[in-house]
């Protein structure tokens, strides 16, 4: 189809689809010319992808003609690719309000609200159609349109959210600034805020009642923090179990913010699913997650744009500092943790402003050893596999979400190519291209 056309199409065909389509809706036959899908170690040649409603029905031999009763779309100069998932977003902040946290006490929630849409929808029109949210200040507005984008009534990935922080007072969750009173923050920025087991038990009680998908702990201290130390322990192994207890008993899996060697012992002596950052883990912490299985989720763009905007938007010295400490420690921890097998999660945190960035991040892990199918990997069917969502997301197969990317090239010869996508299709529905 001439590009014209397909431009023409688009418009036509996003015109008929502001809702969520209906589970047997209208047959979409997407034509590939390459496909990635997510699990294979090869790309595989031309198919076609057929999605009935919101879930693929068959993916076939390039050359198939398409059913009668479908809508074709035509991507034959295209290399396909499972939508790509984010473990590690916070889609309420944006990382330049790191210049003055104290934002965060008068920001009024319609505010919180609307930036959380904006960066939900920006989200998703770079390639990435599910994210975890990972830990928030404000955990009801995440809720609220974790719930909207699922009646398809706003554009954004599919959410998954641990809602409050789960950190001790004064912790790198917690939201106490040098020189106010804690009265000053609002009482729903607290909610995960506890010291010792039987608090911390109780409190994840109230999280996973509030609607959280899976509980994340501060178990060490924060870079975009004050006082505290990265690689310091802040919750003890004791407080950290009581957590995991509390969410494995509801089917919930626990993800720990650690930076420190031990801590991180600490969190996966405790039976977290996963750590993320890792930055200062050291040989035997490492050793630890591999023979545990404990994935590490690693944020090794976000340090770079930390360290290119943060003083020109006036950042604390504090944190630049503890960026400094943190980027290229974190990156040395990346080479050695891929060699030693432990599972590596696709992650930004919120270094990623204004939340479009997300893709930038491929380009470190390939230049720090990681193979561009193992890279693509730690986006979809890796990151799906430790979300327990792998029978819905994480690979272009028959059952799942017809969730799935395009762009122009090869990009397992030029990792680089996911910073742009040119087509994102979410459920079957169209949402964007940038032909
Ligand atoms: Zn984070």
């Amino acid at each position: 189809m001439p590009r014209l056309a397909v431009l023409l199409f688009v418009f036509l065909f996003l015109a008929a689809c502001q809702k969520a389509p209906d589970p047997d809706g209208p047959l979409l036959a997407v034509h590939c010319g390459a496909l990635i899908d997510g699990m294979a170690d090869e790309a595989l040649g031309a198919r076609l992808v057929l999605i009935e409603g919101e879930r693929i029905k068959a993916i076939l031999p390039g050359d198939t003609a398409p059913p009668d009763a479908s809508t074709s779309v035509d991507l034959e100069e295209y290399t396909c690719l499972p939508g790509l998932i984010d473990t590690h977003t916070h889609i309420a902040l944006v990382h330049d309000d790191s210049s003055d946290l104290t934002i965060y006490y008068r920001r009024p929630i319609e505010e919180t609200l609307a930036m959380t849409e904006r960066n939900a929808e920006i989200t998703l029109n770079a390639g990435f159609t599910t994210v975890r949210n990972v830990g928030d200040y404000f955990p009801e507005a995440i809720i609220d349109v974790r719930e909207r984008i699922r009646r398809g009534e706003l554009p954004g990935p599919r959410i998954q959210t641990a809602g409050s922080y789960m950190t001790i007072p004064g912790g790198g969750g917690d939201l106490v600034v040098p020189g106010h009173d804690e009265s000053e923050i609002p009482p729903g920025i607290r909610i995960g805020v506890a010291r010792g087991p039987e608090q911390f038990r109780d409190k994840t009680r109230t999280v996973i009642a509030n609607g959280a998908d899976m509980i994340k702990v501060i178990a060490s201290g924060a870079v975009f923090a004050f006082g505290g130390v990265p690689g310091e322990p802040e919750m003890t192994q004791e407080e950290i179990a009581a957590v995991v207890e509390v969410a494995h008993a509801a089917g919930l899996r626990v993800t720990a913010h650690a930076h420190g060697a031990q801590s991180i012992k600490d969190a996966i002596l405790a039976g977290v699913d996963s750590i993320e950052h890792a930055s200062l883990a050291d040989d035997e912490a490492i050793a630890m997650a591999a023979e545990h299985g404990v994935a590490f989720s690693m944020d090794v763009y976000n340090g770079t744009y930390t360290a290119e905007v943060g003083e020109e938007l006036g950042y604390p010295e504090e944190f630049m500092r503890k960026n400094e400490e943190t980027t290229e420690a974190q990156r040395i921890v990346f080479e050695k943790a891929y060699a030693a097998g432990v599972p590596i999660l696709y992650g930004t945190d919120a270094g990623v402003s204004p939340h479009g960035y997300n893709g930038r991040q491929f380009e470190i892990m390939v230049a720090r050893g990681m193979t561009p199918m193992d890279a693509i990997r730690s986006a979809t069917s890796l990151a799906a596999e430790h979300m327990d969502m792998e029978p819905d997301i994480g690979a272009i197969e028959a059952g799942r979400y017809g969730d799935l990317i395009a762009l122009r090239g090869d990009p397992l010869a030029d990792i680089t190519l996911l910073q742009s996508i040119d087509v994102v299709i979410k459920g079957g529905e169209l949402v964007s291209i940038d032909p």
